[in-house]
C-alpha cells in the first residue's frame, strides 16, 4: 500500500478537465486508487465520485494505492498532479512557509476571462461580441372602437401567419422539415382559440388590440416560463416570438432583429427567438450566445441544424460585457473565453481549421460507402420527417432512410390525414431516394406526442400507456388506413415498414397479419417487416421475435428512457439518461445476438447512432446500419472509415464490463 500527500494547484481545483485527466491516468494502473478529502473516500476510477469531493484550489488529498503496480502509479500520479494535470498552472512563487504552520491557502481563484455556459452546437467561433438588444415595441393604446380594433387584430393575425408560413418555407429549404415544424406550431399559436377569445374580451373591454394582444400574450408566455417542463418553456419562447411579430405589426413597426455590423461577429443576446435564429445571416454571424435556454431550446436545436457554434444557459453575465469585446466560443464545450491570448487564438485556429477540414473531407467522401479499415461495411442511412428531409438526405450521402417518422404528417390538424394524403407523401419519400431502401415506421404517437382527433382518456402515466403500435391496434381502422397508403407506395421504390413501442410478440404478430391481409386486398407482394427495438422487454425477447421479422431498428431514445426509468425529457434527469449505459449496451448486444443467431440485420435509429462515443461500440457490438440526422450523415461515414472493427470490438466488450455511462465515455 502507497500513501500521497498531494496539494491541487490547478486554479478551480479538481474540477471535470483535470478530474477527466486524473481518472484516465489511475485507469491505466490495476491497482485500487481511493482519493481521501476531507471525511470523503471515494473510488479514484470513478470521475463523478472524484468530482463529488469537490476539491478547491490548494486543497490537500491523501491517495492510497494498493496493488501490484503501486509504485509506477504513485509516480505516475505525483507528476501528473504536481505538473497541473494537463492544464497549464500559474507559476506565481509559492508564500514563503514560516517554521511548520502552513499558510493559509490562498482563495480559490476564480478565472475572470472564462464563462461556463451550456454546449448547444459545436464549432468553434472567434471574434467580437455584438450584443442583440431587443427594444421594446410602444403599443399604442388609442381604443378606436370595437370593429375598428377587431379588424386591426385579424389583418396583424392574417400577416403575421403569412410570414410566419414563409419563414417556415425557408427553413424548410435551407435546413430541414422537422425543424420547420417549429413555425408551424407558431401557426397553431396565432389561431389557439382560448388566446382569441381572451383578446376579443379585452377588445370588448375597450382595450385596444395591441394592449389585449400584449397583455394576453406576454402573460401567457411568463406563465408557461415557470414550469419546470422543458418543452413547456420552449414553447414559451414561441409565443413570446409569436406575441412581438404580431405587435409589431399592430403598432407598425418592422419586427425582427435589430440591424447587425456588416462585419463578423459573435451574437450575445439574453435569448434567440427560433425565428431570429433561422434569420441569422450566416456569412457575417459566426456564432452565438445566450444567457438563458437550455439544449432542447429551438435556438439550440436550430443552430445544430445550421451548423453554427453556439452556447446557451450562460448566465447574465454575458449580457454585461461590451459590445466588441474579443471572444473565443467553443461550442463543444460551452466555454466562452474572453479576451483570448494570442496563444489562445491559436490554439482556436487549428482546432478550427482541424474542425473544417475534416467536415470538408467528409463531406467529399459522403456519397462512398462506410467500410471500416479492414473491410466492413456499415450501411449508413437517414433519420426523415418528410419529403424535403428525404431529398436533403439523398444529398448528403445517406444510403437510404432508415426511419421516416410519419407522425409529422398527423400532426397540428383536426383530422387524420387521407389515405391518398398519405400515399402521395409516402411516395414522393421513395422517389427521393432514387431506388434505395426506405423504411416507414407506423403511426407513433401518444404518450408524449398526443393528436387532436384521436381520443386516448387521460393516463396517469401516458409513457407507459397507448402509445406507438398498442394506440393503433386499438385502433385498427387508422392502421390499417396508413398500411393501405404505404402499400400502394410500395410500387414506386423499395419500402419496408416498421412497428413502434413493441413489447411483447402478440403485437408483432397481430400488425404483421395485417400487413399481409392488406397487401392480399391490394393484390401487391408482400413487403419487408421490421419492429424498432426500444422497450426492454422486446431487446430481452430478441432471439424469440428476431424469426418473425425482416429486420430490428434500435430506438436508443426510447430504450434508454425505458431501460434507465427516466423521462428523456425530464429538466433535471434526463441528462442521466445516457444511451451508453452499460445497462442499454448490455439490451443492445443482446438484440444483436438474438436478430443475427436468426439471419436478421440490426439497424440503429435514435440519437446515439450519430454520437461520436457511441459510434465504435455500436459497430463492435455488430450494429449492421446507422440512422442518423441527414445533415450527420458524412460524419459518421468518415468515423466508420477511420475504424477497425476489431478494435472497435474489443472496445464494446470493455464497455459491457464497465459500471457506468461516464465510464464507457472514458474509455478509449
Ligand atoms: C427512439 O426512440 O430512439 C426513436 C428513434 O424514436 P422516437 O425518437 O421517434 O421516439
Ligand atoms: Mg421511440
Amino acid at each position: 500500500m502507497k500513501q500521497l500527500e498531494l496539494t491541487i494547484p490547478n486554479a478551480t481545483g479538481l474540477h471535470a478537465r483535470p478530474a477527466k485527466a486524473f481518472v484516465k491516468l489511475v485507469k491505466k494502473f490495476k491497482s485500487s486508487v481511493k482519493i481521501e478529502h476531507g471525511s470523503k473516500v471515494v473510488n479514484a476510477k470513478s470521475m463523478i465520485s472524484v468530482l463529488t469531493l469537490g476539491v478547491k484550489h490548494a486543497g490537500v488529498i491523501r491517495v492510497l494505492i494498493d496493488g501490484a503496480d503501486e509504485q509506477a502509479a504513485a509516480v505516475a500520479i505525483e507528476e501528473a498532479v504536481r505538473t497541473g494535470l494537463g492544464e497549464p498552472l500559474d507559476h506565481a512563487p509559492a508564500p514563503a512557509q514560516k517554521g511548520k504552520s502552513a499558510a493559509p491557502p490562498p482563495p480559490p481563484r476564480v478565472n475572470p476571462n472564462l464563462i461556463q455556459g451550456i454546449a448547444a452546437s459545436q464549432g468553434i467561433a472567434i471574434g467580437p461580441i455584438f450584443k442583440l438588444e431587443r427594444g421594446e415595441v410602444v403599443v399604442d393604446g388609442v381604443f378606436e372602437g370595437i370593429a375598428p380594433e377587431k379588424s386591426k387584430l385579424q389583418s396583424a393575425l392574417s400577416e403575421a401567419r403569412r410570414a410566419i408560413e414563409a419563414l417556415a418555407q425557408k427553413t424548410t429549404e435551407t435546413v430541414g422539415e422537422e425543424e420547420a415544424g417549429i413555425f408551424e406550431a407558431q401557426i397553431e399559436l396565432l389561431e389557439d382559440p382560448d388566446i382569441l377569445e381572451e383578446v376579443q374580451a379585452g377588445i370588448a373591454n375597450k382595450q385596444s388590440a395591441a394592449v389585449a394582444w400584449k397583455q394576453v400574450v406576454l402573460a401567457r408566455a411568463e406563465t408557461l416560463s415557470q414550469v419546470s417542463d422543458p418543452l413547456l418553456a420552449a414553447r414559451s419562447a414561441d409565443m413570446r416570438d409569436v406575441g412581438q411579430r404580431v405587435l409589431a405589426i399592430l403598432a407598425g413597426q418592422k419586427s425582427g432583429m435589430a440591424a447587425l455590423p456588416d462585419t463578423p461577429i459573435i451574437i450575445i443576446a439574453d435569448d434567440l427567438s427560433p425565428s431570429d435564429t433561422v434569420s441569422l445571416d450566416k456569412s457575417r454571424v459566426l456564432g452565438f450566445c445566450t444567457a438563458s435556454g437550455g439544449p432542447n431550446a429551438h435556438s439550440a436545436i436550430l443552430a445544430r441544424a445550421l451548423g453554427l457554434p453556439a452556447i446557451v444557459g450562460a448566465g447574465d453575465g454575458v449580457l454585461e460585457l461590451e459590445n466588441g469585446t474579443a471572444v473565443v466560443l467553443d461550442g463543444g464545450s460551452g466555454e466562452l473565453t474572453l479576451r483570448p491570448s494570442v496563444e489562445k487564438i491559436a490554439a482556436a485556429q487549428a482546432e478550427q481549421a482541424k474542425l473544417t477540414q475534416a467536415l470538408e473531407a467528409a463531406q467529399a467522401a459522403a456519397a462512398d460507402a462506410a467500410i471500416t479499415i479492414d473491410g466492413t461495411r456499415v450501411e449508413v442511412v437517414a433519420n426523415v420527417g418528410g419529403v424535403a428531409d428525404a431529398e436533403l438526405a439523398y444529398e448528403s450521402g445517406a444510403e437510404g432512410v432508415g426511419l421516416l417518422r410519419t407522425e409529422f404528417l398527423f400532426m397540428g390538424r383536426e383530422e387524420a390525414p387521407s389515405e391518398d394524403e398519405q400515399f402521395e407523401v409516402y411516395r414522393d419519400v421513395v422517389t427521393a431516394l432514387h431506388l434505395q431502401p426506405v423504411i416507414v415506421r407506423t403511426l407513433d404517437v401518444g404518450g408524449d406526442k398526443p393528436l387532436a382527433y384521436i381520443d386516448v382518456p387521460e393516463e396517469d402515466n401516458p409513457f407507459l400507456g397507448e402509445r406507438g403500435i398498442r394506440l393503433c391496434l386499438n385502433r385498427p381502422e387508422l392502421l390499417k388506413e396508413q398500411l393501405r397508403a404505404i402499400i400502394r407506395a410500395a410500387k414506386f421504390g423499395k419500402i419496408r415498414i416498421m412497428f413502434p413501442m413493441v413489447s411483447d410478440i402478440s403485437e408483432l404478430l397481430q400488425a404483421k397479419q395485417m400487413v399481409a391481409d392488406v397487401c392480399d386486398e391490394l393484390s401487391a407482394p408482400m413487403v419487408e417487416v421490421g419492429i424498432m427495438i426500444e422497450v426492454p422487454s422486446a431487446a430481452l425477447m430478441a432471439d424469440v421475435l428476431a424469426p418473425h421479422v425482416d429486420f430490428f431498428s434500435i430506438g436508443t431514445n426510447d430504450l434508454t428512457q425505458y431501460t434507465m426509468a427516466i423521462d428523456r425529457m425530464h429538466p433535471i434527469m434526463a441528462k442521466q439518461a445516457d444511451g451508453l449505459h452499460p445497462a442499454v449496451l448490455r439490451l443492445i448486444s443482446q438484440t444483436v445476438k438474438g436478430a443475427h443467431a436468426a439471419g436478421k440485420w440490426v439497424g440503429v435509429c435514435g440519437e446515439l447512432g450519430a454520437d461520436v462515443k457511441a459510434v465504435p461500440i455500436l459497430i463492435g457490438l455488430g450494429v449492421d446500419e446507422l440512422s442518423v440526422s441527414a445533415p450527420a450523415v458524412p460524419a459518421v461515414k468518415a468515423q466508420i472509415r477511420g475504424l477497425q472493427l476489431a478494435d472497435a470490438e474489443k472496445l464494446a466488450q470493455k464497455a459491457l464490463q464497465c459500471a457506468t455511462a461516464q465510464e464507457v465515455r472514458s474509455l478509449g
